[in-house]
């Protein structure tokens, strides 16, 4: 069996902001939109980072590229920390390490030319220069699956499912080995999106590339993903192997959002009860517990760890067995 090697670690990363809550508020208060998560990716695969909008996921991805300085806990990238590379050589990270955004829209300059588009980075990283940077732009639509004619047009010419393959196209011109995904597909319709979405597969497969794929759709990420991190109010309230969290989550938040996810056939949508709180006022013990069915006094005093249960499966939940083995049921009175 051929040898995992390990392209990213994160060590226990942190962000925090200070913010003013309202127009005339006179001090600010520190906002934790990352606090304490730790994961590690192979070569070739992919993490999933999934839950609703505000739970941190956005900041997470920016803060591994430090395009978000982390404040605390320390991010490896290849074997060295991200810090150092970016003191000897901030080129090498920005080139090894690249970002898809949500909107093909905004991402892309209006007043570029397709080639000029795709073309800078592979100029900025001096990889080639004239009719060879030409030549490696035309086989970058090639391979995303647009024609090499396309090079003079300018953005507004093309659909936005043609538009988030030039912002792919753009990533993959300077030869990453990571790709942080965020919301790539979310505002495309659901056929564009699923071809974008087979289009990242193959070219993962034929690349090597390492994905971390942000999204709030459970259904997109297990489709994508080898692993998922559920994340809720800057915490991972749940990690495991994509099959073990679409057949056998434990965490009360990630059954929530299986249960909300609209199916045919499916009588009555059970969505996740209330509005995430502020992360200015993050409820105390467990994050979850203002919209917990199953939380107790204890939810409320203590903080639950992640706990492994067999197979990579961490849960931060102090009744994830009892839940399961159905000894813990709902009490609907969260604490
Ligand atoms: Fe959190 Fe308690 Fe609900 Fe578990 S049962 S998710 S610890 S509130």
């Amino acid at each position: 069996m051929k040898e995992k090697e390990n392209i990213l670690s994160v060590e226990d990363l942190g962000v925090s902001f200070l913010v003013k809550e309202g127009q005339f508020a006179r001090k600010s208060q520190k906002l934790q939109a990352v606090d304490g998560v730790s994961f590690r990716l192979e070569r070739g695969e992919t993490l999933g980072v999934v839950g609703e909008s505000g739970c941190g996921k956005t900041t997470l991805g920016r803060a591994i590229l430090y395009l978000e300085k982390p404040t605390s806990g320390k991010i490896v990238f290849k074997g060295e920390l991200v810090e150092d590379i970016l003191r000897k050589n901030p080129l090498e990270l920005r080139r090894k390490a690249q970002i898809i955004f949500q909107d093909p829209y905004t991402s892309l300059n209006p007043r570029m030319t397709v080639g000029s588009i795709i073309g800078e980075g592979i100029e900025i990283h001096n990889l080639a220069k004239g009719r060879a940077k030409q030549e490696r732009v035309k086989e970058l639509l090639g391979l995303v699956g647009l024609d090499a004619s396309y090079i003079a047009r300018y953005p507004h010419e093309f659909s936005s499912g043609q538009r988030q393959r030039i912002v792919i196209a753009r990533a993959l011109a300077v030869d990453p080995e990571l790709v942080v995904c965020d919301e790539p597909v979310s505002s495309l319709d659901v056929s564009v999106g699923a071809k974008i979405l087979n289009l990242m597969l193959e070219l993962q497969k034929r690349l090597s590339l390492a994905y971390i794929f942000i999204s709030h759709d459970l259904d997109v990420v297990a489709h994508m993903s080898d692993y998922i991190a559920v994340m809720y109010l800057g915490k991972f309230m749940e990690t495991a192997k994509t099959h073990d969290i679409i057949h056998n989550a434990r965490h009360p938040y990630t059954r929530a959002l299986w249960e909300s996810m609209p199916r045919i056939g499916k009588e009555k949508i059970v969505g996740l009860k209330g509005e995430i709180p502020s992360p200015l006022n993050i409820p105390s013990g467990c994050r979850f517990r203002t919209r917990c069915p199953y939380a107790t006094e204890l939810c409320a005093q203590d903080v639950p760890p992640l706990t492994e249960f067999g197979d990579g499966q961490l849960v931060a939940c102090h009744y994830a067995k009892e839940i399961k083995d159905g000894t813990h049921v709902p009490t609907n009175a969260p604490v």
